[in-house]
């Protein structure tokens, strides 16, 4: 099967899915972009857009800046009592899933990618069942995230799984003044919260961690919140701002760490379906972007006979980024743990911004 003869079909179309549409149309590829949301969602999310992810989204012709996002130029890190700040290795940027996905989608239709609205059920080799119709392709890219299909589901091994949790806090003059142009993390035995202002003022209050710990809070976000609150001055000095009884977004058993090694001819696995670096390194849509283009780019030299070699080289890729993130998240989510990464950041901060270029994936 080559290009010539094969249409590709994208299953989801959040960054990963637009990214390898705006590749493949940009080629000749005529790509089909399924997604089962008709109107761009706001997914949960840190909003947290690092400087590799604004030099990929350059790639594809999308200006960050362009689009509102606020600038972020360092990064501060509390633990208890414990606080450092250090200036991020270049600028990066904090926007809304909703105005980046957007953008996305707007992009890839403009290239030439049909868009189709439908949920697809299962995946068989050459096959997406959509509750629509079945897609039939030699071609398929995966791109549904966070969300595994039947036939081509992740391993979920982690006894003590992660679990992703998000508010966000309208703007307000205190807020921004104590958040300002940095991205914070707000570390806590079994997990953290980050904290970055978005293109509207508000903040995006997005936390991963343990279900443990959510379970020490009764299963009760709300309460949860408040326990964290109770353990750091300044993450309750942040709350101060947050509505009475504000929305709380969550998402279920999050993969960390895990890395499609290869995959089957003819099913180029992308973003969050090909490899789950820790969140709070603030890559994960980096990493989605440069998999559809790779992805994209495989394609066009091999047709879909040349997903294995994709999926083993973005493996190879993508392996230092996620290790060093998985390091830092372990270390971080440690009782002593949390402190020490918050007074070596402190005291050593051409180390913290090491590891901060260390946990981003190589162009
Ligand atoms: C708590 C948390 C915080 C994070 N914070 C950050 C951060 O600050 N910065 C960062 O860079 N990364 C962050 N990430 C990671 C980032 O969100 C993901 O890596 C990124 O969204 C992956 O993009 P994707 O395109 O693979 O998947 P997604 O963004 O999940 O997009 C998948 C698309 O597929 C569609 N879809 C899903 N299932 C189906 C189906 N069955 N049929 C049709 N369509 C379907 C969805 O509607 C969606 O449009 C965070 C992750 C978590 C869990």
């Amino acid at each position: 099967m080559n290009r010539s003869t094969d249409t590709p079909v994208i299953l989801g179309a959040g960054p990963a899915g637009c990214a390898a549409a705006i590749a493949l149309a940009r080629n000749g590829g005529e790509p089909v972009l399924i997604d089962r949301d008709a109107e761009v969602g706001d997914a949960l999310c840190g909003g947290f857009m690092s400087w590799r992810t604004a030099a990929t989204v350059a790639e594809l012709g999308i200006d960050l800046a362009q689009l509102g996002a606020q600038r972020v130029t360092s990064l501060r890190l509390f633990a208890g009592h414990h606080s450092a700040q250090s200036d991020l290795p270049e600028p990066a940027y904090g926007l809304s899933r909703r105005s980046f996905d957007s953008a996305l989608r707007r992009t890839a239709i403009t290239a030439g990618a049909k868009l189709e609205i439908d949920t697809i059920r299962a995946l068989e080799p050459g096959c997406a069942r959509g509750e629509a119709r079945e897609y039939r392709s030699g071609s398929l890219f995966l791109a549904s995230g966070k969300h595994d299909l039947r036939g081509a589901a992740r391993p979920r091994i982690a006894r003590d799984p992660a679990l992703g949790l998000r508010l966000r806090i309208a703007t307000d003059p205190g807020l921004n003044a104590l958040v300002g142009e940095s991205i914070e993390l707000h570390l806590f035995e079994g997990g953290y919260a980050g904290i970055v202002l978005q293109e509207d003022g508000s903040a995006n209050v997005c936390l991963a961690l343990r279900k443990s710990l959510l379970a020490r809070a009764g299963n009760e976000p709300a309460h949860l919140f408040e326990m964290l609150a109770g353990e750091s001055p300044a993450f309750a000095e942040r709350l101060e701002f947050a509505p009475a009884n504000p929305h709380i977004d969550t998402i279920a058993a999050v993969p960390y760490g895990w890395i499609a090694q290869n995959t089957a001819p003819g099913l180029f696995r992308l973003g969050d379906q090909a490899a789950v670096i820790p969140s709070l390194a603030g890559e994960g849509m980096s990493i989605a972007i440069a998999s559809g283009i790779a992805a994209a780019q495989a394609w066009q030299q091999g047709g879909g006979a040349a997903a294995p070699a994709y999926q083993q080289a973005f493996a190879r890729r993508v392996r230092r980024p996620i290790r060093v993130a998985e390091a830092i998240w372990h270390m971080g989510e440690n009782a002593l743990g949390g402190p020490a990464l918050t007074q070596m950041a402190q005291h050593v901060a051409p180390a913290a911004r090491l590891a901060m270029r260390l946990s981003r994936i190589a162009a």
